[in-house]
């Protein structure tokens, strides 16, 4: 891959753009009224390097909801508090096939709640992040995490803070649930408190790019050239990604884009190229699994477009 030049991923990456930026499939959100109001045309697209090169186009600026994509770090940060064994035995690291909002995912294992990358996992990770009982601490720790691994602060978007939390009431059930399996290692209301809040932290495409190319840089942000994360949890963190980062469509997202990825309902999609790159695009119409219609055709022209695929060998 040291084949592919900085002119061609630049050129790619303009071409996604204008390619993809007229495509009016999907719908944004729904559920509540801050997601669904979002101007739908925004898009943008960010590739991140391992030398700390950045190529953006578009709405790259804009901060949306990171959403799903939280679970990610949230992941990494308790992969490292825990270890990669620990983190298999208490969660697990399997695709759920299901919807991310499934309760399934909890029952499917019959206790386990699957992966730190499907909601009922997410809230799982948000009670075992370190030091059990302080919310304010365990907090500090999620947004430092995420901080490191963009180079760059979230900020959180009250309002949708505020929405999410007025109506999570499946989350809730799933917090309960999780309680009544001993997969809960906190305070439940407070575990939930810190899912939703991390699911409303404002971020951009950049950001997602640089925290992917930390990912497939084994642990060491290409950027500010620190090391978040011990090298051996690049790849578990990575497989998780590739086995349920779309959800029910993770298969065919994997077949068709060749790159693991994570998306969240906020319109944003991360992809990690082991050893090559990070990747993000941002767009809120969302196909009926809650991921970007315009960031998946983006990732997938570009993947194709460099002849990038982890599953080829050549
Ligand atoms: N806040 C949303 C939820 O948990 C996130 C969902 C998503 O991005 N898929 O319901």
């Amino acid at each position: 891959n040291n084949k592919i030049s900085v002119s061609q991923i630049k050129e790619a990456v303009q071409q996604a753009y204008e390619q993809v930026k007229g495509d009016t499939g999907g719908n944004n959100a729904n559920y509540i009224p801050y997601l669904a109001n979002i101007d739908k045309n925004l898009f943008g697209i960010s590739v991140c390097l391992l030398n700390g090169e950045k190529f953006n186009v578009g709405d790259y600026n804009y901060r949306f909801g990171i959403e799903s994509v939280s679970k990610v770090p949230t992941a990494i940060l308790i992969l490292r508090q825990y270890g990669a064994k620990k983190v298999l035995d208490m969660i697990g690291a399997d695709a759920t096939g299901l919807p991310f909002n499934s309760i399934m995912a909890i029952l499917l294992e019959n206790d386990h709640p699957s992966t730190p990358l499907v909601n009922a996992g997410a809230i799982s990770a948000c009670s075992m992040v370190q030091p059990i009982g302080d919310s304010t601490k365990k907090w500090n720790a999620i947004v430092e995490n995420i901080t490191d691994l963009c180079n760059d602060a979230p900020q959180l978007i009250d309002e949708l803070y505020k929405s999410e939390s007025a109506t999570n009431f499946n989350n809730r059930s799933i917090a309960w649930l999780l309680k009544n399996y001993n997969r809960i290692y906190d305070d439940p209301d407070m575990s939930l408190d810190l899912y939703t809040r991390q699911c409303s932290l404002g971020v951009t495409s950049e950001m997602l790019s640089v925290a992917a190319a930390t990912i497939a840089n084994s642990g060491t942000n290409p950027v500010s050239k620190k090391q978040v994360f011990a090298a051996e949890l690049a790849p578990k963190i990575t497989s998780m990604i590739a086995s349920v980062g779309f959800y029910q469509h993770t298969g065919d997202w994997m077949y068709t884009s060749g790159i693991p990825a994570k998306t969240g309902v906020g319109g944003g999609v991360m992809g990690v190229f082991p050893g090559v790159l990070g990747i993000s695009a941002f767009a809120p119409p969302l196909d009926n699994a809650g991921n970007s219609v315009k960031a998946q055709l983006a990732i997938k022209f570009i993947m194709n477009k460099l002849g990038l695929n982890v599953f080829n060998g050549e």
